[in-house]
Protein backbone atom coordinates (compact mmCIF):
# COMPACT_ATOMS: atom_id res chain seq x y z
CA UNK A 1 0.00 0.00 0.00
CA UNK A 2 1.63 3.75 -1.28
CA UNK A 3 1.73 5.89 1.62
CA UNK A 4 -1.03 8.29 1.11
CA UNK A 5 -3.31 5.03 1.11
CA UNK A 6 -1.91 3.70 4.62
CA UNK A 7 -3.77 7.36 6.13
CA UNK A 8 -6.96 6.27 4.79
CA UNK A 9 -7.09 3.14 5.52
CA UNK A 10 -6.36 4.36 9.48
CA UNK A 11 -9.00 6.97 8.83
CA UNK A 12 -11.59 3.73 7.68
CA UNK A 13 -10.87 2.13 11.33
CA UNK A 14 -11.28 5.14 13.55
CA UNK A 15 -14.62 5.26 11.74
CA UNK A 16 -14.65 1.30 11.56
CA UNK A 17 -14.49 1.07 15.62
CA UNK A 18 -16.24 4.20 16.50
CA UNK A 19 -19.27 2.46 14.92
CA UNK A 20 -18.51 -0.67 15.91
CA UNK A 21 -22.25 -1.87 17.73
CA UNK A 22 -23.66 -0.59 14.40
CA UNK A 23 -21.29 -1.90 12.14
CA UNK A 24 -22.13 -5.77 13.66
CA UNK A 25 -25.68 -5.54 13.30
CA UNK A 26 -25.16 -4.34 9.47
CA UNK A 27 -22.94 -7.18 9.13
CA UNK A 28 -25.27 -9.91 10.39
CA UNK A 29 -28.42 -8.60 8.79
CA UNK A 30 -26.63 -8.98 5.52
CA UNK A 31 -25.39 -12.54 6.15
CA UNK A 32 -29.24 -13.26 7.30
CA UNK A 33 -30.64 -11.86 4.51
CA UNK A 34 -28.94 -13.29 1.74
CA UNK A 35 -28.53 -17.03 3.80
CA UNK A 36 -31.89 -17.38 5.54
CA UNK A 37 -33.48 -19.63 2.72
CA UNK A 38 -30.34 -21.92 3.27
CA UNK A 39 -30.97 -25.51 3.92
CA UNK A 40 -29.32 -25.24 6.96
CA UNK A 41 -30.71 -21.85 8.49
CA UNK A 42 -34.26 -22.31 7.47
CA UNK A 43 -34.49 -25.08 10.35
CA UNK A 44 -33.83 -22.79 12.59
CA UNK A 45 -35.40 -19.60 11.28
CA UNK A 46 -37.98 -20.12 9.13
CA UNK A 47 -36.73 -18.11 6.59
CA UNK A 48 -37.02 -15.06 9.46
CA UNK A 49 -34.02 -12.78 9.87
CA UNK A 50 -34.34 -11.07 12.97
CA UNK A 51 -31.30 -10.68 15.28
CA UNK A 52 -33.34 -12.03 18.61
CA UNK A 53 -34.24 -14.67 16.63
CA UNK A 54 -31.36 -15.52 15.40
CA UNK A 55 -29.65 -15.63 19.23
CA UNK A 56 -32.76 -17.93 20.12
CA UNK A 57 -32.79 -20.72 17.64
CA UNK A 58 -29.85 -20.82 16.02
CA UNK A 59 -27.04 -23.10 17.97
CA UNK A 60 -23.96 -22.59 19.08
CA UNK A 61 -21.88 -25.17 16.92
CA UNK A 62 -18.64 -26.71 16.46
CA UNK A 63 -17.32 -27.79 13.19
CA UNK A 64 -18.56 -31.54 13.85
CA UNK A 65 -22.47 -30.07 13.18
CA UNK A 66 -21.26 -28.38 9.92
CA UNK A 67 -18.87 -30.98 8.48
CA UNK A 68 -22.39 -32.97 7.31
CA UNK A 69 -23.11 -29.73 5.33
CA UNK A 70 -19.22 -29.11 4.38
CA UNK A 71 -18.88 -32.79 3.17
CA UNK A 72 -22.03 -32.58 1.23
CA UNK A 73 -20.78 -29.54 -0.73
CA UNK A 74 -17.14 -31.29 -1.18
CA UNK A 75 -19.06 -34.19 -2.57
CA UNK A 76 -20.88 -32.73 -5.39
CA UNK A 77 -24.31 -30.89 -3.66
CA UNK A 78 -24.84 -27.31 -4.35
CA UNK A 79 -23.51 -24.94 -2.03
CA UNK A 80 -26.78 -23.41 -1.08
CA UNK A 81 -27.54 -25.78 1.40
CA UNK A 82 -25.26 -24.07 3.65
CA UNK A 83 -24.60 -20.68 1.90
CA UNK A 84 -26.43 -18.24 -0.18
CA UNK A 85 -23.00 -17.44 -2.84
CA UNK A 86 -21.40 -20.02 -4.65
CA UNK A 87 -18.27 -21.00 -2.98
CA UNK A 88 -14.57 -21.03 -5.01
CA UNK A 89 -12.91 -23.69 -2.88
CA UNK A 90 -12.16 -24.43 0.42
CA UNK A 91 -9.68 -23.20 3.23
CA UNK A 92 -7.91 -25.95 5.10
CA UNK A 93 -7.13 -24.83 8.51
CA UNK A 94 -4.38 -26.59 10.95
CA UNK A 95 -6.77 -27.52 13.30
CA UNK A 96 -8.01 -31.37 12.39
CA UNK A 97 -11.22 -33.91 12.81
CA UNK A 98 -11.29 -36.92 12.95
CA UNK A 99 -7.49 -36.94 11.67
CA UNK A 100 -8.38 -35.22 8.93
CA UNK A 101 -8.24 -31.13 8.11
CA UNK A 102 -10.82 -29.19 8.59
CA UNK A 103 -12.38 -27.39 5.47
CA UNK A 104 -14.24 -23.86 5.56
CA UNK A 105 -16.14 -22.41 2.65
CA UNK A 106 -14.01 -19.77 0.23
CA UNK A 107 -16.23 -17.48 -1.49
CA UNK A 108 -15.71 -13.87 -3.65
CA UNK A 109 -16.12 -12.03 -0.75
CA UNK A 110 -14.15 -13.99 1.34
CA UNK A 111 -11.31 -13.41 -1.03
CA UNK A 112 -12.13 -9.41 -1.18
CA UNK A 113 -12.39 -9.62 2.73
CA UNK A 114 -8.69 -11.25 2.92
CA UNK A 115 -7.12 -7.93 0.65
CA UNK A 116 -8.90 -5.64 2.56
CA UNK A 117 -7.45 -6.80 5.61
CA UNK A 118 -4.05 -6.84 4.37
CA UNK A 119 -4.53 -3.41 4.24
CA UNK A 120 -5.92 -3.36 7.66
CA UNK A 121 -3.16 -4.87 9.27
CA UNK A 122 -0.24 -2.81 7.76
CA UNK A 123 -1.33 0.04 8.11
CA UNK A 124 -0.22 0.80 11.64
CA UNK A 125 3.10 -0.64 10.78
CA UNK A 126 3.28 1.61 7.97
CA UNK A 127 2.67 4.79 10.38
CA UNK A 128 5.80 3.00 12.99
CA UNK A 129 8.08 2.17 10.80
CA UNK A 130 7.64 3.97 7.47
CA UNK A 131 7.03 2.81 4.25
CA UNK A 132 8.46 -0.39 3.71
CA UNK A 133 7.25 -1.14 0.64
CA UNK A 134 8.71 2.03 -1.00
CA UNK A 135 12.12 1.37 1.06
CA UNK A 136 13.15 -2.19 -0.10
CA UNK A 137 12.11 -5.43 0.38
CA UNK A 138 10.86 -8.39 2.80
CA UNK A 139 12.59 -11.24 3.71
CA UNK A 140 10.02 -13.09 4.18
CA UNK A 141 9.76 -16.84 4.91
CA UNK A 142 6.69 -18.69 2.96
CA UNK A 143 6.09 -22.20 2.60
CA UNK A 144 3.29 -23.37 -0.17
CA UNK A 145 1.46 -26.24 1.07
CA UNK A 146 -0.49 -29.28 -1.63
CA UNK A 147 -3.62 -28.30 -2.67
CA UNK A 148 -6.33 -31.07 -1.83
CA UNK A 149 -9.07 -31.54 -4.61
CA UNK A 150 -12.39 -32.65 -3.52
CA UNK A 151 -14.54 -35.28 -5.35
CA UNK A 152 -16.74 -31.89 -6.36
CA UNK A 153 -13.57 -30.94 -8.12
CA UNK A 154 -13.40 -27.66 -5.86
CA UNK A 155 -9.78 -27.21 -4.61
CA UNK A 156 -8.41 -26.88 -0.82
CA UNK A 157 -5.49 -25.45 0.35
CA UNK A 158 -4.34 -23.39 3.73
CA UNK A 159 -5.15 -19.54 4.13
CA UNK A 160 -1.23 -18.73 2.67
CA UNK A 161 -1.07 -21.13 -0.16
CA UNK A 162 -4.20 -19.52 -1.41
CA UNK A 163 -2.38 -16.25 -1.34
CA UNK A 164 0.58 -17.23 -2.71
CA UNK A 165 -1.29 -18.55 -5.77
CA UNK A 166 -2.80 -15.22 -6.10
CA UNK A 167 -2.15 -13.48 -9.58
CA UNK A 168 -1.84 -10.01 -7.58
CA UNK A 169 0.26 -11.55 -5.22
CA UNK A 170 2.53 -12.98 -8.00
CA UNK A 171 2.65 -9.42 -9.37
CA UNK A 172 3.81 -7.71 -6.11
CA UNK A 173 5.97 -10.71 -5.48
CA UNK A 174 9.45 -9.47 -7.15
CA UNK A 175 9.61 -5.85 -6.17
CA UNK A 176 8.39 -6.56 -2.56
CA UNK A 177 9.99 -9.92 -1.35
CA UNK A 178 13.26 -11.61 -2.09
CA UNK A 179 11.81 -15.40 -2.42
CA UNK A 180 11.14 -16.39 -5.95
CA UNK A 181 8.01 -18.00 -6.05
CA UNK A 182 9.25 -21.11 -7.34
CA UNK A 183 11.18 -21.54 -4.17
CA UNK A 184 7.42 -20.66 -1.60
CA UNK A 185 6.08 -23.92 -3.94
CA UNK A 186 9.02 -26.00 -3.31
CA UNK A 187 8.32 -29.68 -2.75
CA UNK A 188 10.52 -30.04 -0.34
CA UNK A 189 10.71 -27.43 2.22
CA UNK A 190 14.37 -28.18 3.32
CA UNK A 191 15.44 -26.73 -0.57
CA UNK A 192 12.83 -23.90 -0.20
CA UNK A 193 14.18 -22.60 3.09
CA UNK A 194 17.78 -22.98 2.03
CA UNK A 195 17.08 -20.83 -1.40
CA UNK A 196 14.96 -18.69 0.53
CA UNK A 197 17.92 -17.67 3.08
CA UNK A 198 20.37 -17.65 0.18
CA UNK A 199 17.86 -15.05 -1.57
CA UNK A 200 17.70 -13.31 1.74
CA UNK A 201 21.76 -12.97 2.01
CA UNK A 202 21.84 -11.81 -1.82
CA UNK A 203 19.86 -9.19 -1.42
CA UNK A 204 20.50 -8.49 2.63
CA UNK A 205 21.39 -4.56 1.41
CA UNK A 206 17.92 -4.33 0.58
CA UNK A 207 15.93 -6.13 3.46
CA UNK A 208 13.40 -3.97 5.21
CA UNK A 209 11.98 -6.50 7.13
CA UNK A 210 12.05 -10.24 8.18
CA UNK A 211 9.24 -12.40 8.83
CA UNK A 212 7.26 -15.20 8.40
CA UNK A 213 3.69 -15.82 9.55
CA UNK A 214 4.42 -17.68 12.80
CA UNK A 215 7.22 -17.36 15.13
CA UNK A 216 8.06 -21.15 15.04
CA UNK A 217 9.25 -20.17 11.03
CA UNK A 218 12.13 -17.48 11.70
CA UNK A 219 13.08 -19.46 14.62
CA UNK A 220 13.45 -22.61 11.85
CA UNK A 221 15.53 -20.56 9.77
CA UNK A 222 17.59 -18.97 11.70
CA UNK A 223 18.56 -22.49 13.14
CA UNK A 224 19.04 -23.76 9.66
CA UNK A 225 20.84 -20.82 9.10
CA UNK A 226 23.29 -21.75 11.56
CA UNK A 227 23.72 -25.33 10.46
CA UNK A 228 24.28 -24.30 6.80
CA UNK A 229 26.11 -20.90 6.74
CA UNK A 230 29.50 -22.06 5.60
CA UNK A 231 27.39 -23.76 2.65
CA UNK A 232 25.18 -20.90 1.54
CA UNK A 233 28.36 -18.34 1.96
CA UNK A 234 30.26 -20.73 -0.48
CA UNK A 235 27.07 -20.75 -3.04
CA UNK A 236 27.32 -16.73 -2.78
CA UNK A 237 31.44 -16.84 -3.42
CA UNK A 238 30.85 -18.94 -6.61
CA UNK A 239 27.43 -17.94 -7.44
CA UNK A 240 26.60 -21.51 -7.92
CA UNK A 241 23.34 -22.91 -6.38
CA UNK A 242 24.12 -26.53 -3.98
CA UNK A 243 24.23 -30.03 -5.82
CA UNK A 244 22.03 -31.23 -2.91
CA UNK A 245 19.16 -28.29 -4.35
CA UNK A 246 17.65 -30.71 -7.01
CA UNK A 247 14.49 -28.77 -7.03
CA UNK A 248 14.24 -27.15 -10.73
CA UNK A 249 12.29 -24.59 -10.00
CA UNK A 250 14.78 -23.46 -7.44
CA UNK A 251 17.81 -23.79 -9.75
CA UNK A 252 16.38 -21.59 -12.15
CA UNK A 253 15.20 -19.05 -10.09
CA UNK A 254 18.97 -18.97 -8.74
CA UNK A 255 20.39 -19.23 -12.18
CA UNK A 256 18.76 -15.97 -12.78
CA UNK A 257 20.41 -14.08 -10.15
CA UNK A 258 23.16 -15.62 -8.89
CA UNK A 259 26.47 -14.15 -10.03
CA UNK A 260 30.07 -14.67 -7.77
CA UNK A 261 30.26 -12.29 -5.29
CA UNK A 262 33.02 -13.31 -3.13
CA UNK A 263 32.82 -9.77 -1.36
CA UNK A 264 29.65 -10.33 0.13
CA UNK A 265 30.49 -14.14 1.23
CA UNK A 266 33.23 -12.42 3.18
CA UNK A 267 31.09 -10.26 5.09
CA UNK A 268 28.66 -12.75 5.55
CA UNK A 269 31.56 -15.51 6.73
CA UNK A 270 32.70 -12.96 9.40
CA UNK A 271 29.18 -11.82 10.58
CA UNK A 272 28.23 -15.94 11.22
CA UNK A 273 31.61 -16.86 12.08
CA UNK A 274 31.37 -15.66 15.33
CA UNK A 275 31.22 -17.45 19.22
CA UNK A 276 27.29 -15.77 20.19
CA UNK A 277 24.74 -15.38 17.80
CA UNK A 278 23.03 -13.08 19.70
CA UNK A 279 21.41 -10.21 17.47
CA UNK A 280 22.90 -12.03 14.25
CA UNK A 281 20.07 -10.85 12.66
CA UNK A 282 20.49 -7.50 12.92
CA UNK A 283 23.65 -7.75 12.06
CA UNK A 284 23.12 -10.47 8.75
CA UNK A 285 19.91 -7.71 7.69
CA UNK A 286 21.22 -3.90 9.12
CA UNK A 287 18.78 -2.41 7.52
CA UNK A 288 15.65 -4.66 8.95
CA UNK A 289 13.29 -2.57 10.50
CA UNK A 290 11.47 -5.29 12.40
CA UNK A 291 10.42 -8.83 12.61
CA UNK A 292 7.00 -9.21 11.58
CA UNK A 293 5.48 -12.79 12.99
CA UNK A 294 3.06 -13.91 14.80
CA UNK A 295 4.23 -14.01 18.31
CA UNK A 296 1.10 -14.26 20.51
CA UNK A 297 -0.82 -17.91 21.88
CA UNK A 298 1.51 -20.93 21.69
CA UNK A 299 4.01 -18.67 19.38
CA UNK A 300 5.03 -17.25 22.95
CA UNK A 301 7.18 -20.06 23.82
CA UNK A 302 9.56 -18.34 21.16
CA UNK A 303 9.66 -15.15 21.90
CA UNK A 304 12.70 -15.24 24.10
CA UNK A 305 14.97 -17.00 21.79
CA UNK A 306 13.79 -15.00 19.37
CA UNK A 307 14.56 -11.75 20.86
CA UNK A 308 18.05 -13.50 21.56
CA UNK A 309 18.68 -13.52 18.39
CA UNK A 310 17.47 -10.21 17.01
CA UNK A 311 18.81 -7.96 19.99
CA UNK A 312 16.80 -4.68 19.97
CA UNK A 313 14.76 -4.99 16.85
CA UNK A 314 10.93 -4.99 17.17
CA UNK A 315 8.54 -8.29 16.83
CA UNK A 316 5.57 -7.01 15.87
CA UNK A 317 2.52 -9.28 15.74
CA UNK A 318 0.21 -7.61 13.67
CA UNK A 319 -3.00 -9.46 13.08
CA UNK A 320 -5.29 -12.04 14.83
CA UNK A 321 -6.78 -14.10 12.27
CA UNK A 322 -7.72 -17.45 11.67
CA UNK A 323 -9.52 -20.04 8.03
CA UNK A 324 -12.89 -19.52 9.61
CA UNK A 325 -12.45 -15.39 9.89
CA UNK A 326 -10.51 -12.83 9.83
CA UNK A 327 -10.64 -11.16 13.57
CA UNK A 328 -8.36 -8.38 15.00
CA UNK A 329 -5.74 -6.40 13.62
CA UNK A 330 -2.37 -4.81 16.66
CA UNK A 331 -2.55 -1.49 16.50
CA UNK A 332 0.32 -0.63 18.70
CA UNK A 333 3.07 -2.83 16.65
CA UNK A 334 5.55 -1.22 19.03
CA UNK A 335 4.28 -2.63 22.30
CA UNK A 336 6.27 -5.75 23.50
CA UNK A 337 5.07 -9.09 21.96
CA UNK A 338 4.13 -10.29 25.46
CA UNK A 339 1.13 -7.75 25.61
CA UNK A 340 -0.21 -7.73 22.33
CA UNK A 341 -3.90 -6.94 21.66
CA UNK A 342 -5.74 -7.37 18.94
CA UNK A 343 -8.96 -4.42 18.02
CA UNK A 344 -11.16 -6.57 16.68
CA UNK A 345 -12.51 -5.25 13.15
CA UNK A 346 -16.34 -5.01 13.18
CA UNK A 347 -17.23 -5.37 9.24
CA UNK A 348 -15.33 -8.88 9.23
CA UNK A 349 -17.78 -11.15 10.88
CA UNK A 350 -20.34 -11.24 13.57
CA UNK A 351 -18.45 -11.52 16.39
CA UNK A 352 -19.97 -13.47 19.88
CA UNK A 353 -18.11 -13.86 22.57
CA UNK A 354 -19.12 -17.31 25.30
CA UNK A 355 -17.87 -16.08 29.15
CA UNK A 356 -15.02 -18.79 30.27
CA UNK A 357 -13.48 -18.55 33.48
CA UNK A 358 -10.77 -16.56 33.62
CA UNK A 359 -8.82 -19.27 35.50
CA UNK A 360 -7.07 -21.67 33.38
CA UNK A 361 -5.18 -24.05 36.29
CA UNK A 362 -3.78 -26.94 34.61
CA UNK A 363 -4.92 -29.20 37.17
CA UNK A 364 -8.24 -28.25 37.47
CA UNK A 365 -10.68 -27.85 35.09
CA UNK A 366 -14.20 -26.28 36.41
CA UNK A 367 -15.69 -24.96 33.38
CA UNK A 368 -19.11 -24.20 32.93
CA UNK A 369 -21.91 -25.71 30.52
CA UNK A 370 -21.72 -23.84 27.06
CA UNK A 371 -25.52 -24.03 27.39
CA UNK A 372 -25.77 -22.40 30.65
CA UNK A 373 -24.34 -19.17 29.68
CA UNK A 374 -25.33 -16.82 27.25
CA UNK A 375 -23.61 -15.04 24.49
CA UNK A 376 -22.22 -11.62 24.47
CA UNK A 377 -22.21 -9.50 21.67
CA UNK A 378 -18.83 -7.83 20.38
CA UNK A 379 -19.28 -4.39 21.71
CA UNK A 380 -20.75 -5.13 25.04
CA UNK A 381 -17.48 -7.68 26.34
CA UNK A 382 -16.40 -6.57 29.77
CA UNK A 383 -12.58 -5.53 30.15
CA UNK A 384 -10.15 -8.23 32.25
CA UNK A 385 -13.07 -11.14 31.43
CA UNK A 386 -12.10 -14.21 28.98
CA UNK A 387 -14.56 -15.33 26.19
CA UNK A 388 -14.09 -18.13 23.66
CA UNK A 389 -14.75 -16.52 20.20
CA UNK A 390 -18.11 -17.46 18.58
CA UNK A 391 -18.09 -16.09 14.80
CA UNK A 392 -20.94 -16.04 11.94
CA UNK A 393 -19.91 -15.42 8.58
CA UNK A 394 -20.54 -14.71 5.32
CA UNK A 395 -19.29 -17.79 4.09
CA UNK A 396 -21.66 -20.63 5.84
CA UNK A 397 -20.59 -20.38 9.73
CA UNK A 398 -23.26 -20.07 11.91
CA UNK A 399 -22.69 -19.12 15.17
CA UNK A 400 -19.48 -21.13 15.07
CA UNK A 401 -16.95 -21.67 18.03
CA UNK A 402 -13.67 -20.79 16.79
CA UNK A 403 -11.69 -22.76 20.31
CA UNK A 404 -9.64 -19.91 20.99
CA UNK A 405 -9.94 -18.45 24.23
CA UNK A 406 -9.25 -14.88 24.37
CA UNK A 407 -9.00 -11.70 27.21
CA UNK A 408 -10.52 -8.16 27.13
CA UNK A 409 -7.79 -6.05 27.52
CA UNK A 410 -9.57 -2.60 26.77
CA UNK A 411 -11.13 -1.06 24.00
CA UNK A 412 -10.37 1.20 21.11
CA UNK A 413 -13.48 3.71 20.34
CA UNK A 414 -16.25 1.27 21.00
CA UNK A 415 -14.43 -1.88 19.61
CA UNK A 416 -12.81 -3.93 21.92
CA UNK A 417 -9.29 -5.47 22.04
CA UNK A 418 -7.95 -8.54 23.13
CA UNK A 419 -5.52 -10.65 24.54
CA UNK A 420 -4.71 -14.54 23.17
CA UNK A 421 -5.29 -16.12 26.23
CA UNK A 422 -5.46 -20.26 24.79
CA UNK A 423 -6.74 -22.69 22.65
CA UNK A 424 -9.30 -24.40 23.89
CA UNK A 425 -8.90 -28.35 24.21
CA UNK A 426 -5.35 -28.09 22.96
CA UNK A 427 -2.79 -29.65 25.18
CA UNK A 428 0.27 -30.16 22.98
CA UNK A 429 1.35 -27.74 20.17
CA UNK A 430 4.90 -27.17 18.50
CA UNK A 431 4.11 -25.21 15.51
CA UNK A 432 0.16 -24.52 13.68
CA UNK A 433 -1.06 -28.15 14.64
CA UNK A 434 -2.98 -28.45 17.24
CA UNK A 435 -2.72 -31.71 19.82
CA UNK A 436 -5.84 -32.51 22.02
CA UNK A 437 -6.17 -34.28 25.17
CA UNK A 438 -7.88 -36.96 23.22
CA UNK A 439 -5.47 -37.49 20.22
CA UNK A 440 -3.23 -37.74 22.32
CA UNK A 441 -5.16 -39.95 24.84
CA UNK A 442 -6.14 -42.31 21.40
CA UNK A 443 -2.45 -42.42 20.33
CA UNK A 444 -0.84 -43.55 24.09
CA UNK A 445 -3.58 -45.84 23.45
CA UNK A 446 -2.54 -47.39 20.42
CA UNK A 447 1.29 -47.29 21.37
CA UNK A 448 0.67 -48.78 24.84
CA UNK A 449 -1.04 -52.64 23.61
CA UNK A 450 2.50 -52.99 22.46
CA UNK A 451 3.04 -52.97 25.79
CA UNK A 452 0.41 -55.35 27.02
CA UNK A 453 1.32 -59.19 26.10
CA UNK A 454 4.58 -58.63 27.10
CA UNK A 455 3.89 -58.34 30.71
CA UNK A 456 4.07 -54.64 31.27
CA UNK A 457 1.23 -51.94 32.09
CA UNK A 458 1.60 -48.37 31.85
CA UNK A 459 0.40 -46.62 34.88
CA UNK A 460 0.61 -43.10 34.47
CA UNK A 461 1.81 -40.59 31.59
CA UNK A 462 1.84 -36.90 30.86
CA UNK A 463 3.42 -35.00 28.05
CA UNK A 464 5.47 -31.48 27.32
CA UNK A 465 6.82 -29.66 24.05
CA UNK A 466 10.14 -29.29 24.41
CA UNK A 467 11.28 -26.42 22.33
CA UNK A 468 14.95 -26.04 23.80
CA UNK A 469 16.62 -27.36 20.24
CA UNK A 470 14.77 -27.33 17.05
CA UNK A 471 12.80 -28.25 15.60
CA UNK A 472 10.63 -29.21 18.78
CA UNK A 473 8.90 -31.91 19.69
CA UNK A 474 6.69 -33.98 21.56
CA UNK A 475 8.10 -35.81 24.95
CA UNK A 476 5.57 -38.23 26.62
CA UNK A 477 6.45 -39.21 30.39
CA UNK A 478 5.78 -43.12 31.07
CA UNK A 479 5.48 -44.95 34.18
CA UNK A 480 5.66 -48.19 33.65
CA UNK A 481 4.95 -51.39 35.70
CA UNK A 482 6.12 -54.40 35.06
CA UNK A 483 3.37 -57.67 35.99
CA UNK A 484 4.58 -60.84 38.03
CA UNK A 485 8.04 -59.44 39.46
CA UNK A 486 9.26 -57.91 36.35
CA UNK A 487 11.03 -55.01 36.69
CA UNK A 488 10.73 -52.14 33.31
CA UNK A 489 14.45 -52.25 32.84
CA UNK A 490 13.78 -55.54 31.78
CA UNK A 491 11.76 -53.84 28.39
CA UNK A 492 13.68 -54.11 25.17
CA UNK A 493 14.41 -51.07 23.97
CA UNK A 494 13.19 -51.94 20.69
CA UNK A 495 9.78 -52.14 21.79
CA UNK A 496 9.93 -48.61 23.37
CA UNK A 497 11.05 -47.14 20.04
CA UNK A 498 8.49 -48.68 18.61
CA UNK A 499 5.96 -47.12 21.11
CA UNK A 500 7.01 -43.81 19.62
CA UNK A 501 6.91 -44.46 15.82
CA UNK A 502 2.99 -46.03 17.03
CA UNK A 503 2.34 -42.88 19.05
CA UNK A 504 3.25 -40.97 15.97
CA UNK A 505 1.46 -42.87 13.48
CA UNK A 506 -2.16 -42.47 15.54
CA UNK A 507 -1.60 -38.64 15.97
CA UNK A 508 -3.45 -36.52 13.60
CA UNK A 509 -3.24 -35.59 9.69
CA UNK A 510 -1.52 -32.31 10.57
CA UNK A 511 1.09 -33.86 12.86
CA UNK A 512 2.26 -35.98 10.75
CA UNK A 513 2.68 -33.64 7.80
CA UNK A 514 4.76 -31.20 10.25
CA UNK A 515 6.69 -34.32 11.05
CA UNK A 516 7.23 -35.41 7.73
CA UNK A 517 8.56 -31.83 6.84
CA UNK A 518 10.45 -31.66 10.00
CA UNK A 519 8.76 -28.64 11.17
CA UNK A 520 8.55 -30.83 14.19
CA UNK A 521 11.07 -33.38 15.00
CA UNK A 522 10.90 -37.01 16.70
CA UNK A 523 8.44 -37.93 19.07
CA UNK A 524 10.74 -39.13 22.21
CA UNK A 525 9.01 -41.14 25.29
CA UNK A 526 11.19 -40.45 28.75
CA UNK A 527 10.60 -43.38 31.15
CA UNK A 528 10.69 -42.55 34.64
CA UNK A 529 10.96 -44.39 37.58
CA UNK A 530 8.22 -46.14 39.99
CA UNK A 531 6.78 -43.07 42.23
CA UNK A 532 7.06 -40.14 40.17
CA UNK A 533 3.78 -39.45 39.35
CA UNK A 534 3.00 -39.44 43.22
CA UNK A 535 6.06 -37.08 43.89
CA UNK A 536 3.98 -35.14 41.12
CA UNK A 537 1.17 -35.09 43.10
CA UNK A 538 2.59 -34.13 45.77
CA UNK A 539 4.56 -31.25 44.50
CA UNK A 540 0.98 -30.00 43.15
CA UNK A 541 -0.90 -30.48 46.56
CA UNK A 542 2.04 -28.29 47.81
CA UNK A 543 1.39 -25.83 45.63
CA UNK A 544 -2.13 -25.56 47.34
CA UNK A 545 -4.12 -28.29 44.64
CA UNK A 546 -6.62 -30.19 47.33
CA UNK A 547 -5.70 -33.76 47.23
CA UNK A 548 -9.64 -34.22 46.52
CA UNK A 549 -9.64 -32.62 43.34
CA UNK A 550 -6.14 -33.49 42.44
CA UNK A 551 -6.26 -34.62 38.43
CA UNK A 552 -2.97 -35.57 36.86
CA UNK A 553 -2.44 -32.59 34.20
CA UNK A 554 -2.23 -34.45 30.46
CA UNK A 555 0.25 -32.08 29.57
CA UNK A 556 3.59 -30.00 31.95
CA UNK A 557 3.73 -26.50 32.05
CA UNK A 558 5.25 -25.35 35.07
CA UNK A 559 9.47 -25.65 35.12
CA UNK A 560 9.17 -27.29 38.47
CA UNK A 561 6.29 -29.83 38.07
CA UNK A 562 9.01 -31.01 34.52
CA UNK A 563 12.53 -30.90 37.11
CA UNK A 564 10.55 -33.45 39.11
CA UNK A 565 9.74 -35.94 36.36
CA UNK A 566 12.92 -35.17 34.41
CA UNK A 567 15.24 -36.28 37.75
CA UNK A 568 13.39 -39.41 37.68
CA UNK A 569 13.93 -40.70 33.88
CA UNK A 570 15.34 -43.85 33.81
CA UNK A 571 15.44 -44.40 29.81
CA UNK A 572 14.97 -42.21 26.88
CA UNK A 573 13.67 -43.50 23.46
CA UNK A 574 12.74 -41.43 19.66
CA UNK A 575 10.53 -42.19 17.45
CA UNK A 576 13.11 -43.53 14.31
CA UNK A 577 11.22 -42.01 11.12
CA UNK A 578 8.63 -40.56 9.79
CA UNK A 579 5.35 -41.52 10.11
CA UNK A 580 4.43 -40.65 6.32
P1 LIG B 1 -5.85 -21.91 11.01
O1 LIG B 1 -7.16 -22.52 11.36
O2 LIG B 1 -4.87 -22.89 10.53
O3 LIG B 1 -6.05 -20.76 10.12
O4 LIG B 1 -5.26 -21.35 12.37
C1 LIG B 1 -5.95 -20.34 13.04
C2 LIG B 1 -5.61 -20.41 14.49
O5 LIG B 1 -4.25 -19.97 14.70
C3 LIG B 1 -6.46 -19.49 15.32
O6 LIG B 1 -7.72 -20.02 15.61
C4 LIG B 1 -5.57 -19.32 16.54
O7 LIG B 1 -5.69 -20.41 17.40
C5 LIG B 1 -4.18 -19.28 15.91
N1 LIG B 1 -3.81 -17.86 15.67
C6 LIG B 1 -4.00 -17.14 14.57
N2 LIG B 1 -3.57 -15.87 14.73
C7 LIG B 1 -3.10 -15.80 16.00
C8 LIG B 1 -2.53 -14.78 16.78
N3 LIG B 1 -2.33 -13.56 16.32
N4 LIG B 1 -2.18 -15.08 18.05
C9 LIG B 1 -2.36 -16.31 18.55
N5 LIG B 1 -2.88 -17.32 17.86
C10 LIG B 1 -3.26 -17.08 16.60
Amino acid sequence: MATNGYEGVLKMIEELTTNAGQIQDEVLREILSRNAGTEYLRGFLHGQTEKQLFKKNVPIVTYEHLKPYIDRIANGETSDILLAEPITGFFLSSGTSGGQPKMTPVTSQVTKNCELFRGFYESPVIKHFGDINQAGKRMELMFARPEIETPSGLKAASVSTSIYKESKFRTILPKLYTSPIETIFCPDPNHGLYCQLLFGLIQRDEVVTIGSLFASTVLRGIKFLENHWQELCYDIKTGRLSDWITDSGCRNAASLVMKPNPEQADLIENICNCKSWEGIIRKLWPKARYIGCICTGVMRQYIAELEFYCRGLPLVSAFYACSEAICGINLEPLCKPYDVSYTFLPNMAYFEFLPVENDHDESIDMKKNDEDTELVDLVNVKAGQCYELVVTTCAGLYRYKVGDVLMVSGFYNNAPQFQFVERKNVILSVDQEKTSETDLSKAVTEAKALLDPLGFILTEYTSYVDTSSAPGHYVLFWEIKGKEGKHCKELDPKIMVECCSRMEESLHYTYKIYRKRNIIAALEIRVVKQGSFEALMDYYVSKGTSLSQYKKPSCIKSEEALKILDSRVIGKYFSPKSPL
